[in-house]
């Protein structure tokens, strides 16, 4: 018996193994400070001195005017189709390639998604697809997601969305921090979402915010997150609301984080750069590009695997996993989810290149709290996986 009990323990502490995870999150240690200041003061509320501080600093960094933070992303979403007024059978343009978020949203206001193809410079919306799509269909509002830290082409998206005049709603959940044109990823939207989602660069654990130049759109929207609730001393309403105000307590949180954000920024590109500098001499490995004129956040550090090797993703990813490595395939495109089949999809290649991404794509671990002997450990099993496929 007691030899049982020393094997069992030798094995429990063997799977005791850090795992190394894609984005956690992570703490500077400012966070405790901010939280017991939002304890102590007693706003334990969906308002309170840290929501309106989070929202004025978070708008400062972006470089737009109005903000409203909320309970997720994908609420500030949902909200922002709202307020643009979006209605059943609508339609709205969205970005193929992203989480399933972005199409949720729409489909809450039952209106229709129409999908369009991303392009190989940024892997976000093509806009040739976007043309072609416009040929045929009169959206009332278009989401553009920058997945990865990396922003979309809006010198070309917002020429041909004025010519048509129908509002950007910039997804930017991904993507806070990265530049375009020296402005921030979240002000090229004429509204513009985040996600403080625990895997996103800097976290309030879940969390959102909406931002827009536009003072009309977030005073709505602020009215529409706290239940639609009218100046009135007594609760009176004039249309449905919803609850999707965030924390005083989580914007304490969001606070502290925002102080390390540029620190992050850098972290994750040299994270991505490390990466590069090993692998790019790797015949069977390109990388996530970078779009001209613009400055990604490597929010993920993303590799393509060539054909030749891998005709299943999932295989490395195993590989990966047994070694207590998180890593992931790139986003499933919308059009290949079986809840959204049938939904139209504009592409300009031959193939849809969401596809050819979602095939050959792997996500390496890229939190900004990862160490150089964690990189080199990932970097030895790739290589040998793939000299071993060879
Ligand atoms: C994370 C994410 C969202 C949703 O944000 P939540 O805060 O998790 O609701 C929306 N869009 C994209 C592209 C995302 O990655």
């Amino acid at each position: 018996m007691k030899i049982c009990r020393f094997i069992h323990i030798g094995k429990s502490l063997n799977n005791k193994r850090k795992t190394i995870y894609l984005s956690p999150p992570h703490l500077n240690g400012k966070e405790i400070n901010f939280i017991k200041d939002a304890i102590n003061s007693n706003w334990i509320a969906p308002l309170g001195p840290h929501v309106d501080q989070f929202e004025n600093e978070m708008a400062e960094y972006i470089g737009i005017n109005y903000a409203t933070a909320l309970s997720s992303g994908t609420a500030a979403l949902h909200l922002a189709l709202n307020v643009i007024g979006v209605k059943s059978d609508d339609y709205v343009f969205c970005s193929d390639l992203t989480f399933v978020a972005t199409v949720n949203a729409i489909k809450y206001l039952d209106a229709k998604p129409i999908f369009i193809d991303s392009e190989e410079s940024s892997w976000n919306m093509c806009p040739k697809s976007l043309e072609k799509a416009f040929k045929k269909y009169h959206p009332k509002a278009i989401i553009v997601s920058d997945i990865y830290g990396q922003s979309a082409d809006y010198n070309s998206i917002s020429e041909i969305c004025n010519n048509y005049q129908v509002p950007i709603i910039e997804d930017a959940a991904e993507s806070l921090g990265a530049e375009y044109n020296d402005r921030k990823c979240g002000s090229f939207g004429d509204m513009s979402i985040l996600s403080f989602n625990g895997n996103k660069i800097i976290t309030t654990s879940g969390g959102g915010m909406l931002l827009s130049n536009n003072q009309d759109y977030i005073t709505k929207a602020k009215k529409l997150a706290t239940q639609s609730k009218e100046e009135a001393i007594h609760y009176q309403h004039t249309q449905i609301g919803y609850n999707y105000r965030m924390s005083n307590i989580l914007a304490a949180l969001g606070r502290a984080q925002l102080k390390s954000l540029n620190n992050y920024v850098d972290k994750r590109r040299s994270i991505f750069e490390y990466y590069y500098n090993n692998l790019k001499d790797i015949n069977d490995i390109t990388f996530m590009p970078e779009i001209k004129d613009g400055k990604s956040s490597r929010w993920l550090s993303v590799i393509l695997l060539k054909e030749k090797t891998y005709d299943d993703i999932g295989k490395p990813i195993k590989v990966f996993e047994k070694e207590g490595i998180e890593t992931r395939p790139i986003w499933k495109p919308m059009h290949l989810q079986p809840i959204f089949f049938g939904t139209p999809l504009y592409h300009n290649l031959l193939n849809p290149l969401s596809k050819d991404l979602f095939d050959h794509g792997l996500c390496l671990p890229s939190g900004s709290s990862l160490t150089n002997n964690d990189m080199d450990k990932i970097i030895d099993i790739l290589i040998k996986e793939i000299n071993g496929n060879n």
